[in-house]
């Protein structure tokens, strides 16, 4: 077996020369270790949610079937659901497992399911076809359901504080590799499998593993076929659907030109230029002004109110002062700041802000007219909150156990 290629990273190699990092290489090395360009590895299988319906119609004719079958077959999956033969009874017997086959063939395989909240949360580990893991995360509340998505197995990003981007970036998610996370929750919930009978899914949010930015066609594609209405795509509104970014600005104003009026979600978790570089190492490259500028840029052309996602790590990052600086910074903008307690990783020193410090912080961005809110820790006993996903690494211990 050959040697699988190495990451490329930053510093030593010029970003532009990858089409899909969306990212001009003439910028000068960064010092810290970051992966922006995916390892090259074996394409997952083409699959119906990869294509448009014009490729899908194609795709049908090429295996010499009539066009239409694309929308029959489409309406199954994203429709009904479903990806049995058995259950597509208005196409031929003798052309359902052909086109099944050749466009629905299984991407994900469940590893293991794990749920808390008395079954409303739920954390499916997922096998892909070339034995990389991701994880999932499905919450259901009382008005919505939400599910967490990763578009990266593993992430080159290297966030100090998050479990994710410790074991670094194994490769990109292909588009359908992330629609078919949504499709099993979806599935999963209709079936009436979580608590609180049949429903749906409402909001989808890039929060699991890897940087949506860095893997930004199959991302967007991903978020095209999640909002197309059926028979295209799933028909949840974009509205609904919230992308995360560590700051990778040209994909940020890249995002704003393509009229999905998604959600931005900005992990800023310090306000200074000096702690950020250590938090968030990206920042060593685009700094909090410049991300900040493009948020304010994003906002401005979509009227979506940008969330600033700060983690709030104990004597690290939430002191009063920083929530001043903060709060000089987003007054009067389209913001709001979600404030998520430090889900503490194994082997890091670092923890959650001490209550009395969290609420003074809370208490000093609402003095400048920032609407902020405490996110909740669902699923922390999983290891399905914030930064908790990290399928390789435990994999591997449990591997090394046997
Ligand atoms: N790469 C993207 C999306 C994945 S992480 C991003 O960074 O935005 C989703 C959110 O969880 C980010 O805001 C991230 O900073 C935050 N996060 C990561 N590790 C965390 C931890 N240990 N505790 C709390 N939040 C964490």
């Amino acid at each position: 077996m050959s040697p699988s290629p190495r990451p490329r990273e930053i510093g030593r190699v010029s970003v532009s020369e990858h089409p899909d990092s969306g990212l001009p290489g003439n910028r000068p090395p960064a010092p810290v270790r970051l992966t922006l360009t995916a390892p090259r590895r074996a394409k997952p299988p083409r699959h119906l949610a990869d294509l448009t319906m014009a490729e899908r119609r194609d795709a049908v004719a090429e295996l010499g079937e009539r066009p239409f079958r694309a929308d029959q077959l489409s309406r199954h999956y994203f429709g009904r659901l479903t990806a049995s033969p058995e259950q597509m009874t208005d196409l031929p017997g003798g052309s359902r497992d052909r086109l099944v086959s050749a466009l629905l063939p299984p991407l994900l395989t469940p590893v293991r399911e794990l749920a808390c909240d008395g079954g409303t949360t739920r954390k499916t580990l997922w096998r892909l076809f070339d034995g990389a893991l991701v994880e999932s995360v499905l919450m259901r509340y009382p008005d919505r359901t939400t599910i967490c998505v990763s578009s990266q197995a593993g992430c080159g990003m290297n966030c100090p504080f998050c479990a994710t981007g410790q074991a670094g970036l194994t490769r990109n998610l292909s588009t359908a590799e992330i629609v078919e996370q949504v499709v099993a929750g979806a599935r999963s919930l209709a079936k009436g499998e979580v608590p609180g009978g049949p429903g749906r899914i409402s909001n989808v949010v890039f929060m699991g593993m890897g940087e949506p930015m860095a893997n930004y066609k199959a991302v967007v594609a991903a978020i095209r076929r999640l909002t197309s209405p059926v028979p295209e795509g799933l028909g949840i509104s974009a509205r609904g659907i919230t992308v995360s970014t560590v700051g990778l600005v040209p994909a940020i104003e890249r995002l704003a030109q393509e009229g999905l009026p998604v959600t931005l979600a900005v992990s800023l978790h310090a306000p200074d230029d000096e702690l950020r570089d250590t938090l968030v190492p990206i920042n060593t490259r685009w700094k909090v002004a410049e991300v900040l500028d493009a948020a304010w840029n994003y906002a401005a052309v979509t009227k979506r109110r940008v969330s600033i996602e700060y983690a709030l790590i104990r004597d690290i990052n939430d002191q009063e002062w920083r929530a001043d600086l903060l709060g000089r910074l987003l007054q009067g903008r389209l913001a709001h700041v979600n404030l998520i307690p430090l889900n503490p990783t194994p082997g890091s020193p670092w923890t959650a802000s001490r209550p009395r410090d969290e609420r003074a912080f809370v208490r000093r961005l609402e003095s400048y007219g920032i609407p902020v809110t405490v996110r909740d820790t669902r699923g922390r006993e999983i290891d399905g909150a914030c930064g908790q996903l990290a399928a390789r690494d435990r994999e591997d211990r449990k591997a090394g156990a046997r």
